[in-house]
């Protein structure tokens, strides 16, 4: 299967340079030239398959022709060491829990995939050229950071920067990322979210960094990230199917990147019949502002009490874009948006414990009060828990009355030392810095 780039002016890719190098050269993003479609007869058994044998049979339509049968197999069925339960939080609305992995929030599954693929073509790139280290760098507002790092840690011939804005991120995401050491660099930088996108981004097409590092991005940019992300819409509709409830299915996603919903589209395109989906943001609302308008225009992120959807320039808006031809009624088509302001998020919390028992975290308390308000008679709709509440336990806490307990994975984070490299958001000195390498 052959890449292209969105801004169509970079040359087709084969799959292992669209994972080695991640952006294309003319910054665009990297879009599989087809989406092979899954057979009927895979939809019709699919409620008797496991989580990892959907999967496979997904990641075999994207990576079959690049990747041998038995290594995608091993590489699949080691990325999803844990189980995504589509749990009943009330009447027809499920919350498809994403946080069972190592940094309990769903980015484990994209970033423990890309680890263990990128380690297979670096494997095959030793043997037919000298290899330097390859660098990963990646921009996190949050969860990234710890899914990516984790992913890779102590993975031979990879090393990991992680840029995340100073002050933005909660204490218990830092400890995922900071206290680590081995192949895992932290760099602290003073600015928001979108200035060390914007750092990562300008490394990839600098001549003179890439002349002396091999760099590769971790970000939803990168294809070996996004695709993946397609296996556990496949297996909530599994699981909604075997309750009978999967004739009219809506999937909402608390968005930011917007790489999670991109990747459900994808699903769609390869036959999910999952009906419509919805965007749910906080206030960070470039996506819904396009959709009632048919107007991009990127702002700066607001600090939110949903930190990981805090993106102002969303950089997959360009997929999305690209998977729908450019086309504004095509996309309303399928997808519908929603905004909450921290307020709202926090009524929400209260309203669904008061009301369910069920303990939402702020990012998966605006999917669940998009399906609410915006579920229609006969829909069954699943949203997104993309992290586990505890990850963001002081917010919730205070939001809640609460004192929700810490998981035993997470406490072990918490108790090492913070390690990590101080930044200002000009690129001159991030370039400095990795010249000096
Ligand atoms: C990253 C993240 C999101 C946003 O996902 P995108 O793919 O960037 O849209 C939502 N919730 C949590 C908890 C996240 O970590």
């Amino acid at each position: 299967m052959k890449y292209y780039s969105t801004n169509g002016k970079a040359p087709l890719a084969t799959l292992q340079k669209a994972v080695v190098k991640g952006l294309a050269e003319d910054k665009g993003l990297y879009m599989p030239q087809s989406i092979k479609p899954l057979p009927q007869s895979f939809f019709g058994n699919i409620q008797n398959l496991s989580f990892q044998e959907i999967a496979y049979q997904v990641a075999d339509c994207f990576f079959g022709e690049d990747v041998e049968a038995d290594a995608l197999r091993k590489i699949v069925y080691d990325t999803l060491s844990f189980d995504v339960p589509a749990v009943r939080v009330k009447d027809n609305i499920f919350s498809l829990e994403l946080f069972h992995g190592p940094t309990l929030a769903f980015k484990d599954v994209g970033a423990r995939f890309m680890a263990r693929l990128l380690q297979y073509f670096i494997r095959d790139l030793k043997d037919s050229k000298d290899l330097k280290e390859v660098n990963v760098l990646v921009a996190t507002s949050g969860d990234t950071g710890s899914a990516v790092a984790n992913g890779f840690l102590g993975v031979e011939g990879i090393h990991v920067y992680v840029l995340y804005p100073k002050g933005k991120v909660s204490p218990i995401q830092e400890c995922q990322f900071t206290t680590l050491g081995q192949n895992i660099t932290a760099i602290e930088v003073d600015g928001v979210f979108d200035d060390c996108q914007a750092l990562v981004k300008s490394a990839f097409i600098d001549k003179d960094l890439n002349e002396h590092m091999l760099l590769t991005s971790a970000n939803s940019i990168n294809v070996a990230r996004f695709l993946p992300q397609s296996f556990y819409y496949f297996y909530a509709y599994a699981q909604l199917k075997k309750l009978g409830l999967a004739d009219n299915v809506v999937a909402c996603v608390p968005s930011g990147n917007f790489g999670n919903i991109c990747s459900a589209l994808f699903g769609k395109r390869m036959g999910l019949p999952i009906n419509r989906f919805i965007a749910a943001n906080n206030e960070n609302d470039v996506f819904y502002y396009y959709l009632q308008t048919g107007s991009y225009y990127p702002k700066r992120s607001v600090q939110t009490i949903a930190n990981a959807m805090d993106v102002g320039d969303p950089s997959n808006f360009a997929r999305i874009f690209d998977l729908y031809h450019h086309s504004h009624a095509a996309i309303c088509a399928d997808i519908s948006g929603a905004t909450y302001t921290d307020e709202e998020i926090a009524q929400t919390m209260r309203g669904c414990l008061a009301e369910t028992g069920y303990q939402l975290d702020p990012h998966g308390a605006c999917g669940y009060r998009a399906l609410q308000e915006g579920l229609r008679e006969g829909e069954v709709g699943f949203f997104l828990e993309t992290a586990h509440p505890a990850k963001f336990k002081q917010v919730v806490d205070d939001i809640c009355g609460t004192d929700i307990e810490i998981p035993a994975r997470l406490q072990a984070f918490m108790k090492g030392e913070k390690q990590s490299v101080s930044m200002s958001k000009d690129f001159a000195s991030f370039k400095a810095y990795l010249m000096s390498l």
